[in-house]
C-alpha cells in the first residue's frame, strides 16, 4: 500500500515509526497500567513537529499534508493509542478549527503556542444529556458588559486534564438548540473554570478524559471561534476532520493486532508445529490484511479529498465507521490467535481490544456514522 505515498510521506511513516518503536513501544504497556500521561513522549513528539503536521509554517506548523497526518497518527497508535488520541484530540479538534474559523488576530495569539505543543488543546462538546445530540447542549453563554459569561459543564473532554486551550461549545439561545449554539476559545486558567471528575475507563488510559466545570467563566467577547449561533457548524466540520484521525488511531491497532498476531503465530506450538500452519488461524490472519488494507484505502482516500480541499464528510464518516469496526475485528482475532495468554497482561493484545472499543464510540458513534452515510445517501 506504501507505493501509494509521496517520496515525503514515505519519510515521514519512516521517521515517526522508528521512533515510536523505540521510544513509545517500551513504555506503552505500563503507562498505560499506571493511567500516565505520556509527558515525555509528547514534548519529544512535539520536537519533531508532530502536534501541528499539517498547518503551515507561518503559524508554527510543519506544513505537510493531511495523508501525512493520518500517516503519523498511525504509526504512533499502532505502539499506543492513547498518545493517538492525545495527538489526534489536539490536532483535529482543537488546532484545525482554530485554524479554518478563527480571525487572524487569534490564530496568531493561539496557534503557535498549539502547533509546537507548547499547550495542549482540547475539545469540549459533549455534556451529560448531549451526546450524539450534541444539539441538546444545556451549557450557556451569555453576553454582559461586552464579555461572554458561561456556566454549565462539559463531560469527557480528551486531554482535558492537561489541556490550556479549549475549544468549547455552549448555546447562545438555548431556544434555538443546533442553530444557536457557539464556538468558544477558553484559557485554563480563567477564574471560574474547574476540572471535575476524571473518568476511569476501558482502554487508552493514558489520555484524560475529565469533565469541565464553568462557573461565571468570563471571557473577552472577542474568544467567540466563527459567528453567534454557527457553532454546530463549527463543531460538524471540526469533526469530519476529526473522525479521521480517530480511524486512523484505529487502523494503527488494525495494524498492531496483525503484526503480533503473525508473530505468535509463528512462534507458537501446538501439535508439535506452529500454529500458523494451521487453516484456521491463516485464515483469521488472511481476514485481518484484508480488512485492514480496505480500511486503509478508505482513510487515505477520504484525506486526500480532504488535501484537494473536497468536501469529504460522508467518505470521513465511511472511513471512520470502517476502520473502527475493523480495528475491534483485527484486535478480538489477535485476542483469539493468542489463545489464553492473548487474555492476559502478558501479551499486548487486550489492550488492543480494549483501545479498538472507544474508535467506534467517539467522535461520533458508529450508529451515528451509519446515519450521516444513510442521509447523504438518501436525501
Ligand atoms: C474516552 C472518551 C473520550 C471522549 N472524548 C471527547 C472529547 O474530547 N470531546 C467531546 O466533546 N466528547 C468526547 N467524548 C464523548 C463521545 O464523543 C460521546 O460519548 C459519543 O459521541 C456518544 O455519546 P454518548 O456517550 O452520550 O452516547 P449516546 O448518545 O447516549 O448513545 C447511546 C447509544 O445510542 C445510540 N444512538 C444515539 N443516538 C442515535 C441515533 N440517532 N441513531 C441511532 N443510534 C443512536 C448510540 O450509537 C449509542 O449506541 C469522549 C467519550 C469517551 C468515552
Amino acid at each position: 500500500m506504501d507505493y501509494l505515498l509521496t517520496e515525503e510521506q514515505l519519510m515521514l511513516k519512516d521517521m515517526v515509526s522508528k521512533y515510536a518503536a523505540e521510544k513509545i513501544a517500551p513504555v506503552a504497556s505500563e503507562n498505560e497500567r499506571n493511567h500516565r500521561y505520556p509527558a515525555e513522549i509528547i514534548n519529544e513528539l512535539s520536537e519533531l513537529g508532530m502536534l501541528g503536521i499539517y498547518f503551515p509554517d507561518e503559524y508554527g506548523g510543519s506544513g505537510m499534508d493531511f495523508v501525512s497526518y493520518t500517516i503519523a497518527i498511525e504509526e504512533i497508535s499502532r505502539h499506543c493509542a492513547s498518545t493517538g488520541v492525545i495527538i489526534s484530540a489536539h490536532t483535529s479538534l482543537v488546532c484545525d478549527p482554530i485554524f479554518r474559523f478563527g480571525t487572524e488576530e487569534q490564530k496568531q495569539k493561539y496557534l503557535p503556542d498549539l502547533l509546537s505543543g507548547n499547550k495542549i488543546g482540547s475539545f469540549t462538546l459533549t455534556e451529560a444529556g448531549a451526546g450524539s445530540d450534541a444539539g441538546a447542549t444545556q451549557t450557556t453563554a451569555k453576553l454582559v458588559d461586552d464579555k461572554w459569561v458561561l456556566n454549565g459543564a462539559k463531560l469527557f473532554a480528551t486531554n482535558g486534564k492537561e489541556a490550556e486551550t479549549f475549544v468549547l461549545l455552549a448555546s447562545t439561545d438555548l431556544s434555538q438548540k443546533t442553530r444557536g449554539i457557539s464556538a468558544f476559545i477558553v484559557e485554563k486558567d480563567t477564574p471560574g473554570l474547574s476540572i471535575g471528575k476524571l473518568e476511569k475507563k476501558l482502554g487508552i488510559r493514558c489520555s484524560s478524559t475529565a469533565e469541565i466545570i464553568l462557573e461565571d467563566v468570563t471571557i473577552p467577547k472577542e474568544n467567540m471561534l466563527g459567528e453567534l449561533n454557527k457553532g454546530f457548524k463549527v463543531a460538524m466540520v471540526t469533526l469530519d476532520g476529526g473522525r479521521l484521525g480517530i480511524a486512523s488511531q484505529a487502523l494503527g491497532i488494525a495494524k498492531a493486532s496483525i503484526e503480533d498476531a503473525v508473530k505468535y503465530a509463528k512462534e507458537r506450538i501446538q501439535f508439535g508445529r506452529p500454529i500458523a500452519d494451521l487453516q484456521a488461524i491463516q485464515w483469521m490472519i488472511a481476514d485481518m490484511k484484508t480488512e485492514d488494507d480496505a480500511a486503509k484505502l478508505l482513510v487515505w482516500s477520504a484525506a486526500t479529498m480532504k488535501d484537494k480541499g473536497l468536501v469529504y464528510s460522508t467518505e470521513s464518516a465511511i472511513a471512520k465507521l470502517k476502520a473502527s469496526e475493523v480495528a475491534s475485528f483485527c484486535a478480538n482475532k489477535c485476542v483469539q490467535i493468542h489463545g489464553g495468554y492473548g487474555y492476559t497482561e502478558d501479551f499486548n493484545a487486550e489492550r488492543y481490544l480494549r483501545d479498538a472499543k472507544i474508535t467506534e464510540i467517539y467522535e461520533g458513534t458508529s450508529e451515528v456514522q451509519r446515519l450521516v452515510i444513510a442521509r447523504a445517501m438518501l436525501k
